[in-house]
Formats: structure tokens, C-alpha cells, sequence
């Protein structure tokens, strides 16, 4: 390493300790507003008044009602009076870009039991801020920022190709959010995905599916011998996506996920049904989530679940007549992998970066914090990298050019933000 570049990574290093108390403060505004499905709108504009305060121009993008006929896209969920993307764009010159994406939205926190604090109310203690999204993944943004902030302020250079920040909305159910900003034409040459991986780099992701599976019973009183319970016919067919799930699991294999013990699951999220409890139900609805093989389509994937369904049903005779329904509610994000031998920025960050400590190979292909990967087609990082069939821009190899360092220093820059906060956490948990 050249001195020249030992001293700018110093001063960077300096910038992001100093910065490292604004950017926890950032990340408790962030979790203190609940960015449920359909109000992200509040930390939204914190993000928004990040990114002015950081020099981008902000923009607001809605996701289009004709987002549905997309073929990328998931089941529209909206539509939404307050609920879009907030994109910055600092352009100060032109050359190779950098995209930073992440998302906004969080999952519901479920029952309060098992949390120790309000899961809306950030908590910091022994050098770890608690809340839903402080780690999946507003402590992305919170490091983003500082990344960029610290580069404003000591390598000011380092900033000067065209970089993009997306925070996106929808992650968590359908992808629309990123697709929406991606048809607005907010596309880099490399990306980055500000996600909780532990550092690892994800190269790729299984396919996801959601689906409503809808059970009809006959209702009546507990006591009366004409009623059929559907929560008892959904037993049936809740057996009949598990075989299906044993059969995906155990069939042939992309290499990629050899070493991955159960990439494929089904999940039962959701169950609704019965109004009393002497009442036999008319309807049981199951939410379903299926993750499937990168091989599939959406399509493909949604008429296997169905005759899964069906299969299961045949082996009951009220199912047998009362045929349940299965319809897609969000999720059609089909599975991707990135070429492991492409150079990739993050790649190229993971060999230059102290402390980043994996080369793409190593990380996890499949999991993701011992789940499946997240990313997928509509969803994350190919819908960035490579649009609607568009040539992949890492095939042009620019290795050796200005512009091609100055994009391996913003991700790598990046990557020390999250290791040194790391760092911060550590020593604070020692104090
Ligand atoms: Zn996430």
C-alpha cells in the first residue's frame, strides 16, 4: 500500500471515529419511527434530510399503480398516499457510478414478550442499539451516511464520480420499492446493498413466493355433526406443502448451493380464520411463504405450489370436493446468482480492506444469517446490476483506471464504516 493511500485511509479512519456518535444518533431517529408497510413516510425524510445535509439532491418516487404489469414486479400492495423512495443523486461529474441501495421498511415486532424494550423505542446498551431495523437494516443507512460523511470531510476527491443512494420501500414484501427506482433509471455501474451480512459478500439468491392459500369449511354450531372445521382440512394441506418443500430440498442442486443444508423453505406465516369459539369457521386463509430453486420462474413456481395444494386435497374427501384456492399476494422475485468469478466492486473492496474478511467465495451462498438469501430479481441487487436482460456492466472489465479506483474506494470506504463501527461497539462493551 502506497503512502499516499495509507494516509488517506488513516484520515478517513480519523473522520468516521469522530463522526461515529452522529451516526448511532441517526440510527435510534431512524428506529424510533416505525417503518411498518405503508408508514415509512417519517423515516423517509430522515433519510431525505440525510442526504441534503450530505450535498445529494433528494428525490421523492412513488411506486406507480402500472408497476403491476412489470413482469419483475410483486402483487401491487398499494395504492399509497404517503409511501415511496427516497433516491439522492450527487453527480459532480460523469464516469463510473456507484449505487447505494437499502431498504426502510421493517417486518411487524410481533408479540412484546420476547423483547427485553420497546422495539420502537431504541435502546443502547453495552455498545449495541436495540430496536426493530437497528440491524435489518437502518444501521445500513446509519453507516452509509457516515461512510459518505467522512469522505466529504477528509477525501473529498473520493466523491467525485456520480453516487446514488436508494432507500427503497417494500423490501420486505415485494421488491417493487428498488424496481420502482430502477424504472426511473436509477442504475450504476456497481452496487452496493447496505444489508446486515456480516460483511460477507451475497453473490445471489433463491426465488421467492407468496401465496394466500384459502381453505373453505362448513360452518355451524361446535356441536352440530353437518359442520367441517377448515382448520383441520388446512392440517391436511399444511402437510402436503411440507412434502413439497422435503421434495425441493432433496432434489438436484445448483453446485453454488451444495454446502447449503436446507435452501428451500416454506413457511407458514400467517393463519386466519373463526370468529367464536363456538363456532365452526367458514374459511381458514394460510400466508405462505415459499422460497424455490433459481431454475424456476415465478410462474413455475406458483403452478407447483398449486398442484401441491391440489395433490394434498385429493387425499380428503371434503378438499377432494371443496378444492382449496391458492392465489399470489407479494412476492414473485425469482432467484439470481452472480458469476463467483466477476469482478465485483464489493470483491475488489473485500481484497483491498483491512478487516473485511472474506473474498466473494467464502460467504455463505444460500443463507443469510442461517436463512436462505434474501436477495432476488425485482428485489435487490441484479435488478441494479443488470435490468431486464441489459448486458452485466462488470463484464467490461475496467481494472487499472481512474475511475475504476476511485469506485473500489467508495466500497471500500463503505466497508471500513461497518468495520470500524464494529470496532466502536467492541470497545464500548469492554469500557
Ligand atoms: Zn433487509
Amino acid at each position: 500500500m502506497s503512502g499516499l493511500r495509507r494516509s488517506v485511509i488513516s484520515r478517513v479512519d480519523q473522520a468516521i471515529e469522530a463522526q461515529a456518535e452522529e451516526a448511532f444518533s441517526t440510527l435510534s431517529r431512524l428506529v424510533a419511527a416505525p417503518s411498518l408497510l405503508g408508514s415509512e413516510a417519517a423515516d423517509q425524510e430522515i433519510v431525505a434530510e440525510e442526504l441534503a445535509r450530505l450535498d445529494f439532491q433528494v428525490e421523492r418516487v412513488p411506486i406507480p399503480a402500472d408497476i403491476r404489469r412489470d413482469p419483475a414486479a410483486g402483487v401491487f400492495q398499494g395504492p399509497y398516499t404517503s409511501h415511496y423512495d427516497v433516491i439522492g443523486r450527487r453527480v459532480p461529474t460523469q464516469g463510473r457510478s456507484l449505487l447505494i441501495n437499502g431498504h426502510i421498511d421493517v417486518v411487524p415486532a410481533g408479540e412484546p414478550q420476547p423483547w427485553t424494550t420497546d422495539p420502537f423505542r431504541p435502546d443502547r446498551r453495552n455498545g449495541w442499539l436495540y430496536g426493530r431495523g437497528a440491524g435489518d437494516m437502518k444501521g445500513g443507512f446509519a453507516m452509509t451516511f457516515l461512510a459518505i460523511s467522512a469522505l466529504r470531510e477528509a477525501y473529498p476527491r473520493g466523491l467525485e464520480g456520480p453516487l446514488f443512494v436508494v432507500s427503497a420501500v417494500e423490501e420486505e414484501c415485494t421488491g417493487n420499492g428498488t424496481l420502482a427506482a430502477v424504472r426511473e433509471g436509477y442504475l450504476a455501474d456497481a452496487a452496493v446493498l447496505a444489508e446486515p451480512t456480516g460483511l460477507s459478500v451475497l453473490l445471489g439468491g433463491v426465488g421467492i413466493l407468496w401465496v394466500e392459500i384459502g381453505v373453505l369449511g362448513r360452518p355451524g354450531h361446535a356441536a352440530s355433526a353437518r359442520s367441517v372445521n377448515p382448520l383441520d382440512a388446512a392440517i391436511t394441506v399444511i402437510n402436503g406443502l411440507r412434502r413439497f418443500e422435503e421434495t425441493m430440498n432433496s432434489g438436484e442442486r445448483a453446485p453454488i448451493l451444495a454446502n447449503v443444508s436446507r435452501p428451500y423453505n416454506v413457511n407458514i406465516g400467517t393463519i386466519n380464520g373463526g370468529d367464536w369459539a363456538s363456532s365452526v369457521p367458514s374459511v381458514v386463509r394460510l400466508g405462505v411463504r415459499v422460497g424455490f430453486p433459481r431454475s424456476w420462474s415465478a410462474q413455475m413456481a406458483e403452478e407447483r405450489v398449486t398442484d401441491a395444494v391440489l395433490d394434498a386435497a385429493q387425499g380428503d374427501p371434503w378438499l377432494r370436493e371443496h378444492p382449496p384456492a391458492v392465489r399470489s399476494t407479494g412476492f414473485r422475485a425469482e432467484g439470481h446468482v452472480l458469476d463467483a468469478s466477476t469482478s465485483i466492486g464489493v470483491g475488489d473492496a473485500s481484497s483491498t480492506c483491512p478487516g473485511s474478511r472474506l473474498a466473494p467465495h467464502d460467504a455463505g451462498l444460500g443463507q443469510h444469517d442461517g436463512r436462505p438469501l434474501l436477495p432476488q430479481r425485482g428485489g435487490l441487487s441484479s435488478a441494479l446490476l443488470r435490468p431486464h436482460g441489459t448486458p452485466h456492466p462488470w463484464n467490461r472489465r475496467g481494472g487499472g483506471t481512474g475511475e475504476h479506483r476511485r469506485r473500489r474506494s467508495y466500497a471500500c470506504t463503505l466497508h471500513r464504516g461497518l468495520v470500524r463501527n464494529t470496532n466502536v461497539a467492541r470497545r464500548e462493551r469492554a469500557a
